[in-house]
């Protein structure tokens, strides 16, 4: 059963249900045992009580009946004659008889005289039988003219013990000639004391003042001295508690008017006390068992009523935390606060689930982004109308397979759509994120992002996002051509015209091949300038870059260093080449006129051709030659090439 227990909280409510078992059950038990006790205590006390009195009054009025009859009797005057007179004693044993036979308790009614007469009904003495030797004679005579109360003998011939009543008679001259006596038997007031037994070791004797124990049921420290007992002996009445022999006793006492003898009843303590013992061991183990049987049901029923509902409640957050879907089953249990509680959470992260959706669709819907959601079965999740806008994709064409938009409207605008869906294919299948640019037919560049999407662990599908970057790439081109490009020639500037040489002189260096430069200058190029105005100096300038431009080689590199000063690079070519290449653009430049605005204008260049030779460090080197080359071109006269 306790197994059976799984969640803390219906384990708590056991634990509780028991502990508040065992509190109630040990409180009742207590005071159960409690009053058990006293009552059992004063069951004790009260069957003591009654059967000590019961004894008592037998006694009592045996004794006051027997000392009546005896007063009686004393004074009768057959029984004083019978001593001498024939007739008087017939009569007295007629009275003796009649007495006897009406008194079941007498055993025998008698009387004896100082002559030694015994005068009895139908006992026969044994030889040598004096009366007034018997302590019933003696104790009756010295105490004369007393009466002389329970005087406890054992009678000569049958040995049975006796207690003797007795009364000493006068004659007529005023001597005590003898004493009348009634016995009763032993047995007869044992037999009394037996009868009032509610226990097994109840037992009540007689103890006399003396504290000599002179009647005892069973017979045993009859005639022996008990100064222990008659210690605790103080009123005419009461409880009493002693031990013998090492047992505990309890008893009540009663001491009789008529001869001071104390009654007293007792009980062996034990046998009250055991069977308590065992009752209240049995009645710990039913409470044991009822609170284990309690704590389960307490435990069952607020199981049922708070554990479970509590649990249900617990576990239907969690599912929605999870984000597991809502359960078709409704909230059962009959806790109604919690069930309102469990429903009420499962709308408010209904609400907040459906906000939150609406929110990320607004998003998704106002970003510039085509967005297209795919599971792994390549079935379409979600896609927003920028995708479709992106793609040129009629709305009302919308497809829920991916493979059937990739073919019918994605493929044919590709540049590349072999490459595009070889690498769709692979991602579909992987976990990684991956960026990538797509070029258009038309001329369109999208930035393709893609990243898979995961449920926990698990892969579900793959997200694309599209942004068209056409403008972005173009302007980004544009800028970057801008920067290094001369704006007046359309010719390289000096800064990527003397990067372009930097990787040709590293190249020829490495693989050791030729490489030529050529510096060129307009000569006089101020006239130009001074004569015709600034604007027909730069159309000049113009009109030698695009010379420039048709006449070289597509390897060869021309750019605008600076002012009227231009440089071309000649890769593969040596110096002889070079020096041809240079005469036939100095020719061609002199033989053409610019016209501009009604102007002819013509000019002529100064070239300074120079190679690389073999230990050239720098690339400084040979523009220093062809610098100086050019220099002397100038200083020659000018209109010329020469090499450095
Ligand atoms: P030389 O034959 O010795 O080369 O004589 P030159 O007049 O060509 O040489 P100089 O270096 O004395 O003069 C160059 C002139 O070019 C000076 C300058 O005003 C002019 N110039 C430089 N850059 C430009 C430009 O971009 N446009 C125009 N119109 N003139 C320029
Ligand atoms: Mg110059
Ligand atoms: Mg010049």
């Amino acid at each position: 059963m306790i197994a059976r227990i799984k969640y803390s909280i219906q384990k708590e409510f056991f634990y509780l249900g028991l502990f508040s078992s065992i509190i109630l059950l040990v409180v009742v038990g207590m005071l159960f045992s409690f009053v058990f006790y006293r009552l059992s205590i004063e069951n004790v006390n009260n069957s003591l009580k009654s059967a000590n009195r019961e004894v008592s009054i037998f006694i009592e009025g045996y004794f006051n009946e027997v000392k009546n009859t005896t007063d009686i009797l004393a004074e009768n005057q057959d029984i004083i004659d019978a001593k001498t007179n024939e007739q008087a004693r017939a009569k007295a044993l007629e009275i003796y008889k009649s007495i006897a036979s009406a008194n079941s308790n007498i055993a025998y009614i008698y009387s004896g005289y100082a002559n030694g007469l015994l005068l009895i009904n139908d006992y026969i003495p044994p030889d040598n039988f004096d009366p007034t030797i018997r302590p019933w004679y003696t104790i009756a005579m010295q105490a004369k003219p007393a009466t002389s109360i329970g005087v406890p003998y054992q009678e000569a011939k049958t040995e049975e013990w006796l207690i003797s009543q007795s009364k000493a008679f006068k004659d007529d001259q005023g001597n005590y000639i003898g004493v009348v006596a009634i016995d009763c038997s032993l047995e007869e007031i044992i037999r009394q004391l037996s009868e009032r037994h509610f226990y097994e070791s109840q037992r009540t004797y007689i103890m006399d003042q003396n504290g000599k124990i002179i009647v005892h049921p069973d017979k045993i420290y009859l005639g022996e001295y008990l100064p222990q007992i008659k210690e605790n002996i103080s009123q005419k009445h009461g409880k009493l508690r002693y031990t013998l022999e090492n047992k505990k006793v309890w008893g009540y006492y009663n001491t009789l008017d008529t001869t001071e003898w104390h009654v007293i009843s007792v009980v062996d303590r034990r046998e009250i006390i055991q069977p308590m013992i065992w009752r209240i061991i049995t009645y710990t183990l039913v409470a044991v068992g009822l609170a284990l049987g309690l704590g389960m049901l307490q435990s069952q029923i607020f199981g049922r009523r708070f554990a479970h509902p509590l649990m249900d409640l617990g576990k239907r957050i969690t599912d929605i935390t999870q984000g597991k879907p809502k359960r078709e089953a409704r909230y059962s249990h009959s806790n109604q606060e919690i069930a309102a509680i469990a429903e009420n959470i499962e709308h408010l992260a209904e609400d907040s689930l459906n906000r939150k959706a609406n929110e990320l669709r607004a998003i998704l819907e106002s970003t510039v982004e085509g967005i297209l959601v795919v599971s792994r079965d390549r079935q379409v999740i979600y896609v927003n109308p920028q995708f479709y806008d992106m793609w040129g994709i009629p709305l009302d064409s919308l497809d829920s397979r991916d493979d059937h938009i990739l073919t019918g409207f994605v493929l044919d605008q590709l540049a590349e759509p072999d490459k595009f869906l070889e690498k769709i294919q692979l991602l579909y299948d992987s976990d990684q994120e991956e960026k990538d640019t797509l070029y258009f037919k038309d001329g369109r560049i999208f930035e393709r992002f893609s990243r898979p999407l995961f449920e926990g662990e698990v892969l579900v599908g793959r997200l694309w996002s599209f942004r068209d970057v056409t403008q972005q790439k173009n302007t980004e081109d544009k800028l970057r051509l801008m920067a290094i490009t001369d704006e007046l020639t359309g010719l390289w500037n000096r800064r990527y015209f003397m990067h372009v040489a930097q990787k040709e002189f590293e190249r020829a260096k490495r693989y050791d091949q030729h490489l030529s430069l050529l510096m060129l200058d307009i000569d006089h190029f101020k006239r130009i300038n001074d004569t015709l105005g600034h604007a027909a100096g730069d159309a000049t300038l113009q009109y030698l870059g695009s010379l420039l431009n048709n006449m070289m080689r597509a390897m060869d590199t021309a750019g605008r260093l600076g002012g009227e000063e231009f440089g071309v690079l000649l890769p593969s070519t040596d110096l002889e080449n070079a020096v041809i290449l240079a005469e036939r653009l100095r020719s061609e430049i002199q033989g053409n006129t610019l016209d501009y605005t009604g102007s002819r204008i013509q000019f002529t260049v100064s070239i300074g051709t120079a190679s690389y030779l073999q230990g050239d460090q720098s690339l400084e080197t040979i523009l220093q030659r062809a610098d100086t080359a050019l220099y002397k071109a100038k200083f020659q006269g000018r209109n010329q090439v020469v090499s450095g």
